[in-house]
């Protein structure tokens, strides 16, 4: 695989980025194109490493050597081919993905790992450029119905695998347009939307009907989802966590997701811009670290905001990995994302205690006190507050990025499904609820995750349905991969 001794001959490389006073101008991606030489020396690094853990790293088991290979060898054809056979949609995570088969490269124990999130993203665009890319209808049709509800990433990978086996698959959106939180919650300078409708126009071609604006539960019966022969639902898990503190109702604090949601839609050019949702001119606290924290530093600063401060309650983290987590585990390492790097104070072990409201409630400060984490043998770690370390923060805007408590109860309540106590719907080993033509996929089942995650769960669950509605299923599974006809 790749070049003998070839990690010895390249280091690894990785896109630049275009300066950030001119990216903060607009929304748009902002890094720039690698030659294909390269490329082809980045698939080199990989070093035949006999057990290449990448593979279990990767929850869609993509096959990292095979394609890093066909790269090297400037056969990119063949790599899409390979990349395709584990991955639906390689132009969302080869974008997005934490890539956490990087941290469990083998070469990573020596040298900086072989780039192979850049590498995914390079071959999918290759084959798009290329018009390798192409709609592929099922050649038959099974006579059966599916509808997938919630057309996020797991919900698209289930529905082009459920139609890839014939079955007829409806994808109901409550949403103005499909995608999900790759549509409406990541920013634009992650994910140009445009990325998203390439793929639809794909998944339309091949078959897959699209019904946007219907919320299920809502605007429609769920009794009506009974005419389908199978349902997947993949409605991810939006409940978003609050902040139950003095002066919580504040104007000016906001949840991440409204904040977000709205920056995509005025975008796009689905939503006016409204002065409550936009930071320009203030003094934005992003309560909360994560994905969502740093989308709403890179959004504030687009919008012009006057200054951006992060609070996370956690310690800040270590530079490198610490003995307690070794290779080829994740690394709880500092994470700094391209949206720190263009400007935001960041503050750790820190404890939101009370928003600051003027006589016309507006929000106006936080207070904070330090806390640390005390660790007692046998118990979880206990947050204490350090005495004198009270402080008042100016702010205007505070951006609540606390996460996500899981699925909104609409359909599991109308439909009788068991769910744990995070609210997911429970769902067996193969996907199905406790109602047998039910099946769960993605967010809404693991709660909130990564979208790597979510893709695999699409597919794995799209092969569960197709053995139920058919007896068996020739559709690939991450135990029994499956290289679909060139
Ligand atoms: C701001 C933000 C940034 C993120 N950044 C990253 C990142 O960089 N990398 C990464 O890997 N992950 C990231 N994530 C996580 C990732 O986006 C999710 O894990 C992933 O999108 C989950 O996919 P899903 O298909 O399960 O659900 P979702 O993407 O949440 O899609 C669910 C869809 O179902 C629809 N729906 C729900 N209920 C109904 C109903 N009753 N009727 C009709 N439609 C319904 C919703 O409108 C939505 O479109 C991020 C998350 C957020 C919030
Ligand atoms: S999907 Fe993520 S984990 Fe899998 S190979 Fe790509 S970057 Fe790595």
């Amino acid at each position: 695989m790749g070049k003998l001794r070839g990690f010895l001959e390249y280091e690894r490389e990785q896109e630049t980025t275009i300066a950030v006073d001119k990216r903060l101008k607009d929304y748009k991606e902002f890094t720039k194109e690698l030659n294909p030489q390269a490329l082809s020396n980045q698939g080199a690094r990989c070093m035949d490493c006999g057990i290449p853990f990448c593979h279990s790293g990767c929850p869609l088991g993509n096959l990292i050597p095979d394609f890093n290979d066909a790269v090297y060898k400037n056969n990119w054809q063949k790599a899409i081919h390979i990349l395709h056979s584990t991955n639906n949609f390689p132009e969302f995570t080869g974008r997005l993905c934490p890539a956490p088969c990087e941290s469990a490269c083998v070469l990573g124990i020596i040298q900086p790992p072989v780039s192979i999130e850049l590498i995914e993203k390079y071959i999918v665009e290759r084959g798009f450029k290329e018009g390798w890319i192409k709609a592929n209808p099922p050649k038959k049709r099974s006579g059966k119905t599916v509808a997938v509800i919630g057309s996020g990433p797991s919900g698209l990978a289930a529905a082009q695998q459920l139609n890839r086996a014939g079955h007829m698959v409806t994808v109901f959106e409550r949403d103005k347009k499909v995608g999900g939180l790759l549509r409406y919650g990541i920013p634009d300078f992650k994910l140009e939307k445009s990325v998203i409708d390439r793929r639809i126009s794909i998944l339309e071609q091949e078959g897959i009907e699209f019904k946007t604006g219907v919320h299920v539960g809502v605007n429609y019966k769920v009794e009506d989802l009974h005419d389908f022969d199978a349902v997947v639902l993949c409605g991810g898990a939006t409940k978003r966590r609050g902040l139950p503190i003095p002066g919580t109702d504040a104007k000016g604090v906001v949840q991440a997701m409204e904040f977000l949601k709205r920056n995509n839609q005025v975008v796009d050019g689905q939503a006016e811009s409204s002065a409550d949702l936009n930071a320009k001119g203030k003094d934005v606290i992003v309560i909360g670290g994560g994905d969502t924290g740093s989308d709403c530093v890179g959004t504030s600063n687009r919008h012009g905001a006057k200054s951006v401060t992060n609070f996370e309650i956690m310690p800040m983290p270590p530079q490198y990995r610490s003995e307690e987590n070794p290779w080829p585990y994740w690394p709880f390492t500092l994470k700094t994302s391209s949206s720190h790097e263009e400007g935001v104070e960041r503050n750790w072990s820190i404890l939101t205690k009370e928003f600051v409201k003027d006589a016309q409630g507006n929000l106006k400060a936080i207070k904070t006190v330090e806390v640390k984490w005390v660790k007692i043998p046998g118990e979880r770690p206990q947050l204490q507050e350090v005495d004198g370390t009270e402080k008042e923060w100016p702010c205007d805007l505070a951006l609540l990025a606390l996460g996500f408590t899981g699925p909104e109860e609409t359909l599991s309540e109308q439909l009788g499904l068991h769910t744990d106590q995070r609210s997911n719907i429970k769902a067996s080993n193969n996907y199905q609820t406790n109602i047998p033509h039910i099946f769960a996929a993605g967010d809404m089942r693991r709660g909130q995750s990564l979208i790597v995650w979510a893709i695999s769960e699409g597919r794995e669950a799209a092969y569960h349905v197709d053995h139920y509605l058919m007896g068996a299923s020739s559709l690939p599974t991450k135990e029994k991969g499956d290289l679909p006809a060139a």
